[in-house]
């Protein structure tokens, strides 16, 4: 399949600017929207956009600095890395949910809907919508693509529209920007600054690494990053490597099963009834009913599940103390039964730690220095007050993201934030938006035609990291946008509809 030359037609132009003037308006008569970021998030805003009517001509202009239409998950790479989520529930349409399935199958006959299939397939399944979906929209309707890093966005003068600039200078105008730039890296580890590049992996999927047979690697972070980065590079040692694996916990990811998720409006209800009390009442709810439902012979996930699908409403009905109650003593005990991984994954993980191959620890970082051609750890055992300290030939960071906005090394961010246009969430869990997801700025002024769509929506929704949740953000965006200008509602922070029911 040539993409670039179908993205290159005329109507779907792509380019690079590596100039200083600005980039040209090819049809100053259409309303431009600029989505920073092609990972999974910005490439399906652009899909829904294009498969929706629009009364007068649209300029939809997607700009990335890495793979297009792929972001960090469905990248292409040198490993087959799997999906942690069956094929059947991958779609990035809810109105077609096995759109993903139908497109694997056309490549693999024999895939169903409960096999866990390469992420690199999701990432071909993603590049090819977007192309149909450039190809089917009509001549009024325009998409270009193009390869560079957004590095600020900046308000023009008395008017609702903005200025983009792209890391070599260019500057394109657009009348409403949306950001999309995907999950932050990881937060350094303590003492991490001391070590060079060939002993500390700051990020794994920047820089996936590859194990010797005979090294000892500690990775930090027990989830499904340090899942994927262990069982790869096992493989790549021919199994012959000893991990370390830490974090505050110790606790690993469940596994998945073939359980079938059911809306189920008496567990919903429950959830939500117990979550108006507390957040006591909330977790003992979950735990009552996933002993119910196991006594019926059914399976736990299913009231995961529900949970999930009723996250954002019970998030928004805890009270504020309640979150950081949340995030102190449950939020690790969530995600490993929320976040869950292949059975064939979490088999071999398993093995591995038969085989004392692989040896896992609660307990934080407290320092790591170079000691000779190895890494000094020095750490803290969760529960003790003496420090204790191994050495290893490697560190890997796997704590996942950090989504604290007022840490970030971004620089698109850092303008941002440096010019008030961003709000950044108090419990550093992302970024504040509205309903619709503009951007709160720094006075809690909702930011007219600046949206944020990606994980770090979580101080509103608290679950936004899965496709699950993301393809209704991208789809309630993508009807927001279409709306011709006069017709959007414009609301003030605080005035709220009844968003959470509709993503939930
Ligand atoms: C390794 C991994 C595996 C996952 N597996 C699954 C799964 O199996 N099932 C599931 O449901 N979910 C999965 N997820 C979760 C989910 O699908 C992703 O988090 C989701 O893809 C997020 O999409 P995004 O577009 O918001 O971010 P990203 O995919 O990170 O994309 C953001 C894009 O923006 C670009 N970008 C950032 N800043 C700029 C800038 N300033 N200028 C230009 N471009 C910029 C980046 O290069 C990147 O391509 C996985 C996540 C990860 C990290």
């Amino acid at each position: 399949m040539d993409t670039q030359r179908a993205f290159t037609h005329p109507r779907h132009s792509a380019g690079t600017f590596a100039g200083r003037a600005p980039v040209p308006q090819t049809d100053s008569l259409a309303r431009t929207i600029l989505i920073v970021g092609a990972g999974f998030s910005g490439t399906a805003v652009a899909i829904h956009l294009l498969r929706l009517p629009h009364s007068g001509p649209l300029r939809i202009v997607l700009v990335e600095r890495a793979q297009m239409a792929r972001g960090v998950a469905y990248a292409r790479r040198q490993r087959p890395y799997l999906l942690n989520v069956p094929a059947g529930r991958m779609s990035a349409s809810s109105v077609d949910p096995l759109e993903f399935l139908a497109y694997a199958q056309r490549r693999l006959p024999e895939a169903t809907a409960e096999d866990f299939l390469p992420r690199e397939l999701y990432g071909q399944y993603l590049e090819a919508s977007l192309l149909s979906a450039a190809q089917a929209s009509p001549p009024h309707v325009r998409l270009e693509r193009i390869h560079g890093e957004v590095v600020a966005i900046e308000r023009v003068r008395r008017s609702s529209s903005f200025e983009v600039c792209l890391e070599k200078g260019a500057t394109i105008a657009a009348h409403t920007v949306v950001l999309a730039p995907g999950n932050p890296q990881p937060a350094a580890l303590a003492g991490s600054e001391k070590l060079p590049e060939s002993r500390y992996i700051a990020d794994p999927w920047q820089t996936p690494p590859l194990f010797h047979a005979g090294e000892t690697v500690l990775v930090v972070g027990t989830g499904l990053t340090m899942a994927d980065v262990v069982l790869a590079g096992q493989d790549a040692a021919q199994g012959q490597a000893t991990i370390h694996a830490l974090s505050r916990h110790g606790l690993l990811p469940t596994a998945q099963t073939d359980f079938h998720q059911v809306p189920d409006e008496r567990r919903s209800t429950a959830l939500l009834c117990a979550a108006s009390v507390s957040l006591r009442r909330l977790v003992h709810e979950v735990r009552a009913l996933a002993e119910d439902v196991e006594l019926r012979g059914g399976d736990w996930r299913e009231v995961i599940a529900n949970a999930r699908d009723v996250a954002p409403i019970l998030w928004q009905r805890l009270a504020a103390h309640e979150r950081q109650r949340f995030l102190r003593h449950v939020h690790c005990f969530w995600d490993v039964h929320r976040h869950r991984l292949p059975p064939s994954s979490w088999s071999a993980l398993n093995e591995l730690r038969r085989e004392g191959r692989m040896f896992v620890h609660a307990g934080r970082i407290l320092d790591l220095e170079l000691a000779g051609r190895q890494v000094k750890v020095t750490w803290r055992a969760r529960g003790l007050s003496t420090a204790r300290t191994i050495f290893v030939d490697r560190v890997v960071n796997c704590t996942g993201p950090q989504y604290d906005v007022r840490r970030t090394r971004e620089r698109l961010l850092r303008s941002l934030l440096a010019q008030g246009m961003v709000r950044p969430d108090v419990c550093g869990l992302g970024i504040t938006t509205d309903d619709f997801g503009r951007l709160l700025d720094a006075s809690s002024r909702v930011a007219d035609n600046l949206y944020y769509i990606g994980p770090m929506l979580r101080p509103r929704y608290w679950e936004t990291t899965a496709v699950q949740e993301l393809r209704t953000h991208a789809e309630r965006l993508a009807h927001r946008l279409a709306l011709p200008a006069q017709s959007l509602p414009s609301r003030r922070c605080g005035e709220t509809g009844s968003p959470a029911r509709a993503i939930a």
